[in-house]
Order: C-alpha cells, then sequence, then structure tokens
C-alpha cells in the first residue's frame, strides 16, 4: 500500500485570483476557442460547453435549443434514442452540434455499424463513454472505434490521471475525458471509495494531453458557473455538464408537484431509474451506481446558459483574458478555507 501525500484539490478548495487587466467590460471577452482535433483533422470554433449524454440532459430538445443559441455549444445525444429517431434528427439538424454517443457494448456497436450503413459520412463526432476508461479492453475499443470511424472525432472516457490520457490519446481519442466520481447524481466514491479530486484531476490530465497534441473534456463535479471557470482555467479544453443542465424544458421528463412545486426527476446513467428505464441497455455501468433526486423545475435552458456564459466571460474579465485561450495562463488558484457567505443561507 501506498498514501501519495500532495494535496489534491477540487473546486471548492480554490478561487481564481483577480489580476490587473485592461478590459473594459464583459462585452469585450471572446469565450469561443478553436481547436484542431488531433486525429480527425477536423476543426472546432465555438464555446466549448457540452451537454452530458444522460437522460434528461443529452436530449434532442437540448441539441435544438444549443442550435438556436448559436454559441457552437453541443450536446452529446443519450444513447438511448431508437436508431431511426437518431437519423431523422441527424437528417434535419445536421451534426455539427452533436455527439453520438456509445458504451462499450454490443448493442451500442451494433447500433453504431447500423447508422454508418444508412448514412456513411454523417457522424463526425463521437462520445465514447464508460465508468472506467481504465480497462485494457476499453483501449481496444477505442482503437475499434478509430477503425470504424477513421474521419471522426473521437471523445472517450472516464479518466483522471496523465498516464491513461496519454495511453488513450495515442489510440486515437481526440477529446479524453476527465471525471471519476465528482458527478452531481453519481455513487462511485461511496459505493466504491475509488476517485480523485476534480480540479487536480483536470490540471495533470491537460498537461498531459496537451504533450501530446491531445485534449481534455473536464466531465462532472461543476454546480455554479464558477466551477466551469475553474475548469477552464485548469486547462479543460471541453467542460461537460449535466446536473446543472438538468430540470429544464428542454429535459424531456415529467415536470411533477412536489409540495405545490413544480420539479422534474433527475438520474444517474446507472441508477436504478435508469436501467428500469432501458432494460439491459447500461449494464456496463453497474459497477459504479447513481443515483435519483428530484430537482426544482427551472424553466428554458437558455436562462441557464446566460448565467454560465455571463459568468466565464466575467471570470476572463477579472484576469485580464479578452480571449477564453488566455485563461489558464492568466490563473492563479489560491487555495481557500470557504467559498462563500452563507449568512442567508446557501
Ligand atoms: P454533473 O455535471 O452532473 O456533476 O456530472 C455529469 C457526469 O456524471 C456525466 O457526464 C457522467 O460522466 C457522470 N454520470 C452520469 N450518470 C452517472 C452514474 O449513474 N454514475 C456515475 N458514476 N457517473 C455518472
Amino acid at each position: 500500500m501506498r498514501i501519495e501525500e500532495d494535496k489534491k484539490l477540487d473546486f471548492k478548495d480554490v478561487l481564481i485570483r483577480p489580476k490587473r487587466s485592461t478590459l473594459r467590460s464583459r462585452k469585450d471577452v471572446d469565450i469561443t476557442r478553436e481547436y484542431k482535433f488531433k486525429w480527425s483533422g477536423r476543426s472546432y470554433h465555438g464555446f466549448p460547453l457540452i451537454a452530458a449524454n444522460m437522460d434528461g440532459v443529452g436530449t434532442f430538445a437540448m441539441a435544438k435549443a444549443f442550435i438556436e443559441n448559436d454559441n457552437k455549444m453541443s450536446v452529446a445525444i443519450h444513447k438511448h434514442y431508437p436508431l431511426e429517431e437518431l437519423i431523422a434528427f441527424y437528417d434535419k439538424h445536421g451534426s455539427e452540434s452533436l455527439w453520438y454517443s456509445i458504451g462499450m457494448v454490443q448493442a451500442d456497436q451494433e447500433k453504431l455499424e447500423a447508422f454508418l450503413k444508412e448514412r456513411p459520412d454523417m457522424i463526425d463526432k463521437i462520445c465514447v463513454d464508460v465508468a472506467n476508461g481504465y480497462s485494457e479492453h476499453f483501449v481496444d475499443f477505442v482503437s475499434q472505434i478509430r477503425e470504424m470511424v477513421p474521419k471522426a472525432t473521437i471523445m472517450a472516457g472516464n479518466v483522471v490521471t496523465g498516464e491513461m490520457v496519454e495511453e488513450l490519446t495515442l489510440a486515437g481519442v481526440d477529446v479524453v475525458k476527465v471525471g471519476i466520481g465528482p458527478g452531481s447524481v453519481c455513487t462511485t466514491r461511496i459505493m466504491t471509495g475509488v476517485g480523485y479530486p476534480q480540479l487536480s484531476a483536470i490540471i495533470e490530465c491537460a498537461d498531459a494531453a496537451h504533450g501530446l497534441g491531445g485534449l481534455i473534456c473536464a466531465d462532472g463535479g461543476c454546480t455554479v458557473p464558477g466551477d466551469i471557470a475553474k475548469a477552464f482555467g485548469a486547462g479543460a479544453d471541453f467542460v461537460m455538464l449535466g446536473g446543472m443542465l438538468a430540470g429544464h424544458d428542454q429535459s424531456e421528463q415529467k415536470i411533477v408537484k412536489k409540495d405545490g412545486e413544480k420539479c422534474i426527476q433527475f438520474y444517474g446513467m446507472s441508477s436504478d431509474t435508469a436501467m428500469t428505464r432501458h432494460k439491459g441497455g447500461v449494464a456496463e455501468y453497474r459497477a459504479s451506481e447513481g443515483k435519483t433526486v428530484t430537482i426544482p423545475y427551472r424553466g428554458d435552458v437558455n436562462d441557464t446558459l446566460q448565467d454560465i456564459m455571463g459568468g466565464v466571460r466575467s471570470a476572463c474579465t477579472y484576469v485580464g483574458a479578452r480571449h477564453l485561450k488566455e485563461l489558464p495562463k492568466r490563473t492563479t488558484f489560491v487555495r481557500v478555507t470557504q467559498q462563500i457567505n452563507n449568512v442567508f443561507g446557501s
């Protein structure tokens, strides 16, 4: 047994230190980024936020809202839509804002093959998602997908350490997804004791990926717009959100009344709720479970997106980053013992 003595940090452990700046207002800030993906050779230009491939988040309705919002954010469409509906949606809306999601199960691979047979060049981005990205089998699986779709951009994970980011990047992954256990409806840490503080995971994994010309997506653990700014400041190229985008009109979930308030159910993709809903479809998640929560209904996601973009823009102003790209270079984190003033409740 070995103990690593280095302190590892979460979003809650730090704040971004303000710096002298010549920026006059938030309007002077450009929060888009431009990337060229290592393997697909494709380009991306937009606000690099991705809606997670979860029921209630990675929905067609969310994708429509993102497309209309016009900031080139993207949605990892959850994998439980039937093939015909997926094809119809791609036909109608194009692929620019969409990640096609698959897990490491045969049924998903067959569905992808069937899609590619029908529309050979339509899928340009794929999200390969497993709870534990550390199995050798996963690396082989990702290599297979790379062979199947040589020209598609592949995002895959999840992992939390540099050596695995390197291995996946070398195996053909354009964007390595980072995060084990930080999710809002994830119980991995409770059930298994496994995980890694998310801010440190982002810092270390970004360093590993960037050294090889790869990219990372920070996935999970953002609870407020400031956490997203911290994730970008720590070096994340993309940030994926579940809980922060749940509970909106775009969730495609029933709105229920609880104590007179409108609420929506939100659940992890390996929770009992998801298992019951998609029998057999999520078996690969079984080792690390998720929970089900009832959250207040929050209206149109566009208001939340506005808050998020406003927060990130403002963070850039505080440190003098005219472009989002400069945020990590201008970020100094300070360790803190308190984040916010809770005198009137949290
Ligand atoms: P959030 O933004 O809600 O904090 O985190 C979203 C992420 O949590 C997702 O992108 C996914 O990686 C992870 N996640 C979603 N469902 C589950 C689950 O049932 N179990 C676990 N361990 N993680 C989940």
